[in-house]
Formats: C-alpha cells, sequence, structure tokens
C-alpha cells in the first residue's frame, strides 16, 4: 500500500511541474498511457488469487481517479493561465490614435468656380449649364460672328461633322438661356470651352465663365462697379481696375479689364512681366445686333456681358506659374490646395 502512496505522490509532484498544456499529457500518458505505471499496476491482478482481486482492484482504482482528478484541476489552471497570456499579449489599446482616412480635397479650380459661383449666386445670378458641343448658328451667327468675319479664323475652332462644333467660348449659353427666360435676367455660365491651341500658355481644353445681366436701365457703370465688387471679393483685396478700349463682335463698346498687380500693386514683378497690371477679363454692353436676333427690343432693353478665364484667375490667385499644372493630375500639386 505505501508503494501507491509513493506513486500518487510522484505524480502529484509532475503534474505540479508540468509548465504547459503539451507537458501535462506526457504526465498523463506516463501513468495513465497504454504502458504507463497506473496501467501495468492493474495488469498484475492476473497474478493475484481471487480472493486478493477486489481490494487490490479497487486500490488501483482510487490511485487512478485522484490522478485523473490532479491532472483536470492542473489542466484547467494551465487552460486559464493560458487564455489570460493571450489576452495580456492581444490587449485591445482604445485610446490609440485611429490611422486616419486621407481626406482628398478639391481641385484648385473647382475651388475657383465656386468662389466665383458663390459671389454672383449672392447677387441673384442664375448658374446655368450648356451643351459642350454647339452648332455654329449658337457659338457664332447669334453673337454676331456671321460666316467669313475674321473673329471667326481666330477662334481655332475644332470642327464636328454636320455643321457641329466644340463651343469655342461659353456665349452660345447666354444665347440660350435669353431664348427661354423672360426679361429682365442675370446669369452667369461656367464650363469647358475648346480650342486648337497647345503652348506653355494655351491648352486645347480650358475654363471660361461668362456673365450677362440684361433690364431696362442697365449702364456701363453697373458694369464696372460689379466687375470691381466681384474682383475685390475673388483676389481679397482693394484693386485698382483699368478698362481699355477693345472690340468684340457681340459687345458696343467693349472694353478689356485689367487690375494693378495682385503680387506687386503696380510696382513691375514677374507676374505681370514688369508691367505693374494684370490682364483680368473681356466685357462690354450687349451689341443691339445680338439683342435683335433674339427679338428683344434694343430701345427698351439694354444689358451688358463679360467672360473670363477661370484657369487664368486660379494661377492669379494661388500663384501657380504653370498653366498645365493644373491639368497633369499630379497629387503632390494638387494636395497644396
Ligand atoms: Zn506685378
Amino acid at each position: 500500500m505505501l508503494a501507491f502512496n509513493d506513486i500518487l505522490e510522484d505524480a502529484r509532484a509532475q503534474i505540479e511541474l508540468a509548465a504547459d498544456l503539451a507537458a501535462l499529457d506526457r504526465v498523463r500518458v506516463a501513468f495513465l498511457g497504454k504502458k504507463g505505471v497506473v496501467t501495468e499496476l492493474m495488469k498484475k491482478m492476473a497474478e493475484l488469487t481471487p480472493a486478493e482481486r477486489p481490494a487490490y482492484g479497487q486500490t488501483v482504482n482510487d490511485l487512478k481517479s485522484a490522478i485523473q482528478e490532479q491532472l483536470q484541476i492542473q489542466e484547467e489552471a494551465l487552460q486559464a493561465e493560458a487564455l489570460s497570456k493571450t489576452l495580456a499579449a492581444q490587449r485591445l489599446d482604445v485610446s490609440l490614435p485611429g490611422r486616419g482616412l486621407g481626406l482628398g480635397s478639391l481641385h484648385p479650380l473647382t475651388q475657383t468656380r465656386e468662389s466665383i459661383e458663390n459671389f454672383f449666386r449672392g447677387l441673384g445670378f442664375d448658374i446655368v449649364d450648356g451643351p459642350e458641343i454647339e452648332d455654329e448658328y449658337h457659338n457664332f451667327d447669334a453673337l454676331n460672328i456671321p460666316a467669313h468675319h475674321p473673329a471667326r479664323a481666330s477662334h481655332d475652332t475644332f470642327y464636328l461633322e454636320n455643321g457641329f462644333l466644340l463651343r469655342t467660348h461659353t456665349s452660345p449659353v447666354q444665347i440660350r438661356y435669353m431664348k427661354t427666360h423672360p426679361l429682365p435676367l442675370r446669369m452667369i455660365a461656367p464650363g469647358r470651352v475648346y480650342r486648337c491651341d497647345n503652348d506653355m500658355t494655351h491648352t486645347p481644353m480650358f475654363h471660361q465663365v461668362e456673365g450677362l445681366l440684361i433690364d431696362d436701365h442697365s449702364t456701363f457703370a453697373d458694369l464696372k462697379g460689379l466687375l470691381q465688387l466681384f474682383l475685390e471679393d475673388f483676389f481679397g483685396q482693394a484693386l485698382v481696375l483699368r478698362l481699355r478700349p477693345s472690340y468684340f463682335p457681340f459687345t458696343e463698346p467693349s472694353a478689356e479689364v485689367d487690375i494693378q498687380c495682385v503680387k506687386c500693386k503696380g510696382q513691375g514683378c514677374r507676374i505681370c512681366s514688369q508691367s505693374g497690371w494684370l490682364e483680368i477679363l473681356g466685357c462690354g454692353m450687349v451689341h443691339p445686333q445680338v439683342l435683335m436676333n433674339l427679338g428683344i427690343d434694343s430701345e427698351k432693353f439694354s444689358g451688358f456681358a463679360f467672360g473670363m478665364g477661370i484657369d487664368r484667375l486660379t494661377m492669379l490667385r494661388y500663384e501657380i506659374p504653370d498653366l498645365r499644372a493644373l491639368f497633369e493630375n499630379d497629387l503632390r500639386f494638387l494636395k497644396q490646395f
């Protein structure tokens, strides 16, 4: 009987020493496996007399149960330990900062366009869209540019089939709008325009915004006042304007508008080519012939129109030296805005 107690003590000691589940399993096999200590004791039953067998069998079974119980206790302890180790290693730190989603931003041309739209919308102007594929009537004839007029040649037009073309300016939107809206009216038409031209300062596709106001008392002074308000709002500073006489087929009289250089305030710098002035837009009073083309009484109604390049305004506003940077979609460039 002493031998049994020794075996149990030995088993207890080994079970306690088992540092992990694999080690514990080796102890289980050593005692309870097919060739284990307890199994060998069971086999010895064959050598005993029938009278001795029940007591011996009972003792071996008790030993087996005691070892199994110890194994069970240790296994649960090791499992709990392994779980808490895993939890500690994989701890979720909710205080860590997030990875961030890398928000995109609006293209500088879009920002310029939205800034222009916001200003004019605030003064009650409609923001109007029109087709980029136009016909000759809306792009030229209705704007007082008949066939063989020299202005047609200067537009370097992309012609399509059947008398269609890619619009060379946003002015045809004015014609479409005047046809369908009652007077008085005011609208601007921003959008893409196309000319067969490609060099340092020209791209085949560029952006314009055209403005038009028609009522029964508009004057050239109203036009100048509106442009001064707009340009000062756009550049965020007080500006000196200069109007130079010019010619456009669809306005009379016509003027080019310059502003004193926003960078050097007229002193002369690289941006203004040392002139102190920046050409910024063209404008004028709507030509009576254009009004008559649309059946509007030019004795009763008058109006003014203006047009400017969104690309050039963007370059001046953000001091971008090369027009092509606006169209190359280089993220290193675009992320600066
Ligand atoms: Zn300058």
